[in-house]
């Protein structure tokens, strides 16, 4: 039963697919594998483990007629086409609940770090340029006590929201369907349609899986709509936001600045971006613990060997579409 590994994993995950019997094709360098890379080696594979810089659609099935599993090591999984999988009667898996307070962490991080100047403050102390202390040198912006809307309240966005209960912020959210009244009360928070959010806001934090619908969901007419004082957080996915838009916008003070995990294309930054000192930017790290990493490759293999079984792995995507073609 061959399987093939697209990433360098633990090495625990990897010895748990050999001890079940797996013949593991594993890639062993940290870089991601590339496409030619991909095409050949998925040829004979049952199961695939594959990670988000994978693009497996249906040039990769038609490498892999025997595929039976896709395992997603990550939740997202906008890089793979489920649809066509599912036509195909391939289980795709992903990574759910594991990665979410480790995302949600550095989602805060991204708002502390653009609100007080975190990343700007280092460069220039370690430049040499911390000369005094003075009341009106290198202020930043309070986050304590400030509106917090979080567009996408699924894991990710709720785990944020309970963090800023911590700083005393008032948070809104906007998602497809409102939570009950008791539900919000519990939470502390209160619903908004996107662009009354977006007008009340400090911070926006976006936790949107990137789909058809949310794909440039925030533009230049979204943005307008922010407070100019207000800063954009994305560890969503980068296509989410018209990074040219966004460009454009901090450039002309629309808004006061950026915290950024994730980019439109990925690794490219959009130019202009990193030559602005009001944005943080991140080489897509949500996840990037040690200690989630290995439950992302825990869960990932067992997600991979039960459906390699014929089970119904924990984490499924696509269970009752495949299951009556097996
Ligand atoms: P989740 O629990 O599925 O939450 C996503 C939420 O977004 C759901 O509540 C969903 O609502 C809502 N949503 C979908 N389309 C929407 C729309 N058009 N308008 C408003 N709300 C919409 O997923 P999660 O675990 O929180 O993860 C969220 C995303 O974070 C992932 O898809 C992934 O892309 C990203 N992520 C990034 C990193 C990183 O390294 N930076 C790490 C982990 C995850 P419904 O229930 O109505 O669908």
């Amino acid at each position: 039963m061959k399987v093939l590994v697209t990433a360098k994993l633990p090495d625990e995950a990897v010895r748990k697919l050999i001890l079940a019997g797996c013949d593991v094709d594993g890639h062993g360098e940290v870089r991601p594998m590339n496409r030619e890379e991909l095409l050949a080696r998925v040829e004979g594979a049952e199961g695939l483990l594959c990670t988000i810089t994978d693009r497996i659609d249906r040039e990769v099935f038609d490498k892999a007629p025997g595929l039976r599993v896709a395992a997603n090591y990550g939740v997202g999984f906008d890089h793979i086409d489920v649809a066509e999988a599912g036509r195909r009667g391939i289980l795709v898996t992903n990574t759910p609940d594991v990665l979410t307070d480790a995302t949600a962490d550095l989602a805060f991080a991204l708002i502390l770090a653009v609100a007080r100047r975190v990343v700007e403050g280092d460069r220039r102390t370690r430049s040499g340029q911390f000369r005094f202390w003075a009341p009106l040198h290198f202020l930043g912006t309070e986050v304590s006590g400030k509106t917090l809307g979080i567009v996408g309240f699924g894991r990710i966005g709720k785990a944020v929201a309970r963090r800023a209960r911590g700083f005393d912020m008032q948070v809104l959210y906007t998602a497809r369907k409102p939570l009950e009244k008791r539900e919000e009360e519990r939470l502390g928070v209160r619903f908004a349609p996107l662009e009354e959010l977006l007008a009340q806001s400090d911070f926006v934090s976006l936790h949107v899986p990137l789909t058809p619908q949310t794909r440039h969901l925030i533009g230049a007419r979204e943005l307008s709509l922010m407070k100019p004082s207000a800063f954009l957080i994305n560890t969503a996915r980068g296509p989410v936001v018209d990074e040219k838009a966004l460009v454009e916008t901090l450039r002309g003070g629309g808004i006061r600045g950026a915290g950024l995990d994730v980019y439109e294309n990925e690794p490219e930054l959009t130019p202009g971006l990193a030559d602005l000192q009001n944005v943080v930017l991140l080489p897509h790290v949500g996840s990037a613990t040690v200690e989630t990493r290995t439950r992302m490759a825990e869960m990932a293999v067992e997600n991979l060997l039960e459906g390699l079984a014929g089970r119904r792995p924990p984490h499924c995507l696509n269970w009752e579409e495949v299951k009556g073609k097996r």
